[in-house]
């Protein structure tokens, strides 16, 4: 990546400021257009909101009720291209919807009725109503006391920063550069004000270097508002910045294949418990914040709420000793004149220029990243008058798109690249040993995060590559010490190095155990 850099000569077509969904999106939907394309991710990629989502390509049926027919639209639609262009990390997911109260059958039964019709040619599945034994059936820890019945609907669920890698992957392949770890910490600016590039930081050397484009794109997400400012100290804040949390439990607390939907908790939200990576997650919840951090941490009334919320719906009541994690996100939501909550803002995206040319994108869901892209890329042809060519990302397959069957075993979201992993293993069967009891990571798995991911850190190999913090904290900090010595021997690190790493990680991971 460093080499492409360099051997760069003039200035870059567009340059994207944050290595989230919607910085890598743009990134794959501006290199397969033919265009030249860097990215700066301050941290790893997906270190940001992008890794800790409720992992759901969804429409959103909580948009539904509020009659946003076009957003829900727009999801399915995505979903269902998310699903073809990238089967090896997208799957279909029963949801159900249990009712109570006698009018919750007719009610929710027609609701999602309309979200299967909406979804059109990219349906998931047809939902119908379920008596209370089919409920009981797919839902065997459900509180059954006064239990009637149950509605089933069709969703996707997928594993969001092991996709943000492949899609990291697909942009390079389509000649983008994207650099992590590269902080932005300057805009610049040409003799009429206007901007023509950044400067930036390499966190690793500490040295600053600048690069020059003819378009500057903020994707930063929840940091959207401190760009624009380091553009234009006097531009106005857009950025309503909302936390969101889940907390993770072993699996008996939802066995089976199905999740629950409570469509309405006491905060106006929607509750999911979704079976995923063998472990069950719970969430989420939406609280205001004043400001964006790159580690959020779970408040102790969002964690009460939801372990009150679930104990509504589940026979044995999930306490706080059986959460093995915990993780906190924040919802880059763009403000709006009169909303009482952030629950209440759209979760539609918003492309704001700035009078300096600064191009912002915000807001929107994982689901749409794709549209987003193609929808700001649009608009940066228009303003950098770049030569208008179409977008190609509706066919577009995600790096490791299987070109022939592979068994669904814990290599199965790496796509075709599982046929490597394997390779490693056979010619060094120490590989093929696994990380942890408790989780099916190998440490061939490790080898290749390091030499084809990016991966430099400890945290970026048990966060982002694997997914080890997240369903399982205290498991992660016991597979710390042999990452950190596999990373040690390909980076060529020092055993102070080292064990800086295992701190810094250490440090991490705290906020992701139950204290
Ligand atoms: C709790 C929760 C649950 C959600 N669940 C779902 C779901 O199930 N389905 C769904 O579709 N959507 C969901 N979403 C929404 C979705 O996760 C977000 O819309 C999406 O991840 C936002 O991506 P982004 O790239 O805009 O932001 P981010 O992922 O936050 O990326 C922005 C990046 O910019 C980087 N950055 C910031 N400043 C700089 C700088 N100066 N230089 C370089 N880099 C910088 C940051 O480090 C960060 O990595 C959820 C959101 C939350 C909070």
């Amino acid at each position: 990546m460093w080499g492409r850099v360099t051997q760069q000569r003039g200035p870059w077509d567009m340059i994207i400021v944050g290595g989230g969904a919607t910085g890598v999106g743009i990134a794959i939907d501006a290199a397969s257009r033919g265009f030249e394309v860097l990215l700066l991710e301050q941290s790893d990629f997906g270190k940001g909101t992008s890794s800790r989502s409720t992992k759901l390509a969804h429409g959103g049926v909580r948009y539904l009720e509020k009659g946003d027919i076009g957003l829900v639209m727009e999801a399915l639609k995505e979903r269902g291209l998310l699903l073809r262009n990238a089967p090896h990390l997208v799957r279909d997911l029963a949801f159900i919807v249990p009712n109570y109260e006698w009018w919750e059958a007719p009610f929710y039964g027609l609701g999602l009725k309309l979200y299967q019709v909406l979804a059109g040619k990219y349906g998931f599945g047809k939902s119908r109503l379920l008596s209370r034994e089919e409920t009981l059936e797919h839902l065997p820890t459900l509180k059954p006391e006064g239990l009637r019945g149950g509605a089933i609907y069709y969703d996707g669920q997928f594993d969001d920063a092991r996709l943000l890698i492949h899609m990291v992957f697909t942009a390079f392949e389509h000649g983008a550069t994207l650099l992590n770890y590269a902080q932005v910490t300057g805009i610049t600016n040409d003799s009429q004000d206007f901007v023509d590039g950044i400067v930036a930081r390499d966190l690793e050397t500490g040295e600053e270097f600048r690069a020059r484009a003819r378009v500057v794109i903020n994707a930063t997400g929840a940091f959207a508002d401190a760009l624009r400012q380091t553009a234009d100290a006097s531009s106005k804040p857009m950025i309503a910045p909302s936390q969101g949390i889940h907390l993770v439990f072993k699996p008996e607390f939802l066995p089976g294949n199905s999740a629950i939907m409570v469509p309405h908790t006491s905060d106006g939200r929607v509750l999911f418990a979704i079976p995923w990576h063998g472990h069950v997650l719970v969430g989420t919840t939406d609280t205001p914040v004043a400001s964006a951090t790159l580690e959020p941490v779970a408040m102790e009334e969002e964690i009460e709420f939801i372990l009150t919320t679930a104990a509504e719906y589940l026979a044995k009541a999930p306490t706080r000793d059986d959460v093995l994690s915990m993780f906190a996100g924040i919802r880059p939501l763009v403000k709006a004149e009169g909303a009482v909550s952030t629950a209440a803002l759209s979760r539609d995206h918003v492309i704001h220029i700035d009078k300096t040319g600064l191009m912002t994108i915000c807001g929107g869901k994982w689901t749409t990243y794709r549209h987003m892209a193609e929808d700001c890329v649009d608009q940066a042809i228009t303003l950098a008058q770049l030569p208008e060519r179409l977008c190609v990302t509706r066919d577009l397959r995600i790096h490791g798109f299987p070109t022939e069957s592979r068994p669904m075993d814990s290599l199965a979201v790496y796509g075709s690249d599982a046929e490597q992993i394997n390779d490693l293993i056979q010619r060094n069967s120490s590989l093929g040993e696994r990380l942890h009891p408790a989780l099916p990571y190998a440490k061939a798995q490790v080898v290749w995060a390091v030499r084809e991911e990016m991966a430099r850190t400890v945290e970026d190999v048990l966060a982002r590559r694997t997914r080890a913090l997240f369903p399982n904290a205290a498991a992660a900090l016991e597979m710390a010490p042999a990452v950190a010595e596999i990373l040690a021997g390909e980076l060529g690190w020092t055993e102070r190095t080292k064990e800086n790493q295992l701190s810094e990680f250490r440090a991490v991971a705290r906020n992701y155990l139950p204290s």
